[in-house]
């Protein structure tokens, strides 16, 4: 099965096989950045070029734990968001015990915390289990939003 796939870097429609898409494995065409329709994994160290090096797109980073229960209602919620973006937005995930830098450099104090980023810049904060249409229109006003 082959599904179109639009790069959350260029925009660039992709005609994608879903096999390498479930492997990660998927490359856009025009630019190289990795079509991924799961949240992207970032750590400490890749937060500035996957997060703050993001221009244009609004970056969610869903801050959360494996003890953390409401963190899994979420957790699907963040698969569909991620799934459904067309590339609008990026939505990426941040273990905050594996990643203390990022979780104390923004003030996570309770998980799960929602940053939404734009061009290196947090604009807005959710914090606890939120409806999926909620942090949708978080998530389009962030993408209106000009600095
Ligand atoms: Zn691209």
């Amino acid at each position: 099965m082959q599904r179109v796939v639009v790069c959350s870097n260029c925009q660039a429609k992709n005609r994608v096989d879903e096999a390498r898409l479930a492997n990660s494995e998927a490359k856009c065409g025009q630019c190289g950045q990795k079509l991924d329709l799961k949240p992207a994994v970032i750590t400490d160290r890749t937060f500035e070029r996957e997060v703050l090096a993001t221009q244009g797109t609004p970056v969610l980073v869903d801050c959360w734990a494996p003890w953390c229960g409401p963190c899994r209602i979420i957790g699907p919620v963040m698969d569909q968001l991620a799934a459904e973006s067309q590339g609008q937005y990026r939505i990426a995930k941040l273990n905050v015990d594996d990643n203390p830098q990022v979780a104390s450099r923004f003030q996570i104090s309770s998980i799960p915390t929602m940053l939404i980023f734009k061009d290196g810049q947090l604009i807005d904060r959710l914090v606890g289990v939120q409806p999926k249409q909620a942090i949708a229109e978080r998530l389009q006003v962030a993408s209106r939003f000009a600095a």
